[in-house]
């Protein structure tokens, strides 16, 4: 199973796509993580990203794909994957199907979790006490919204058209949206 994971910042997905990697048995690729890894590490990739994740900004569309080409070439990802914080745009969603339809692998669903607004800056202000993200702060949040409805959002319609898509209400207990989500999948 091949799925891709939509929603704004702070709508739960990293949470979800953990507990659905669970019941699947297929591994969760977060883009987010792998970044955020790569900027701790110090790697090439990782200091190219640092200033456009600190900005709220996107990394470059050909540092992801890289990023991207790199993971799903791995033997672990053949029984399927979810895929969270990736495609982010349009390029990105048309890169991504191209190399797919390359590999004869193409994505089964797109489940987007839907979360109001107010909720998502209440969120994210919660996790910036918690966790203390340095991409949490109150202007970088403002830039990364602002980055989703203007770039992020068209790829939920890219997925509409192509008939795969599924609104998953975001809102509620963990549990019960997971189970949301694996119903689904059904
Ligand atoms: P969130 O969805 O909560 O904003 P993520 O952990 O998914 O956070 O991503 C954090 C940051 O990493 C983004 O603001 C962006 O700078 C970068 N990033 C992650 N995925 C991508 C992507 N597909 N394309 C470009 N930049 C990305």
């Amino acid at each position: 199973m091949r799925i891709v994971l939509l929603g704004p910042p702070g709508s739960g997905k990293g949470t979800q796509a953990a507990m659905l990697k669970e019941r699947l048995g297929v591994p969760h690729i977060s883009t987010g993580e792998l970044l955020r890894a790569a900027v701790a590490d110090g790697t090439e990739l990782g200091k190219k990203a640092k200033a456009a994740m600190d900005a709220g900004q996107l990394v470059s569309d050909d540092l992801m794909l890289g990023l991207i080409e790199e993971k799903l070439g791995r033997p672990e990802v053949a029984p399927g994957f979810i895929l969270d914080g990736y495609p982010r745009n349009l390029a990105q969603a048309r890169a991504l199907d191209e190399l797919l339809d390359r590999l004869g692998q193409p994505i089964d669903r797109a489940l987007e979790l839907t979360v109001d607004e107010e909720q998502i800056v209440q969120r994210l202000a919660k996790r910036a006490e918690e966790e203390g993200r340095s991409d949490d702060t109150e202007e970088v949040v403002r830039n990364r919204l602002a980055v989703y409805h203007e770039q992020t959002a068209p790829v939920s319609s890219h997925y509409e058209e192509k008939g795969i898509l599924v609104r998953v209400d975001g809102i509620g207990e963990i549990e019960t949206i997971n189970q949301r989500l694996a119903d689904a999948l059904a």
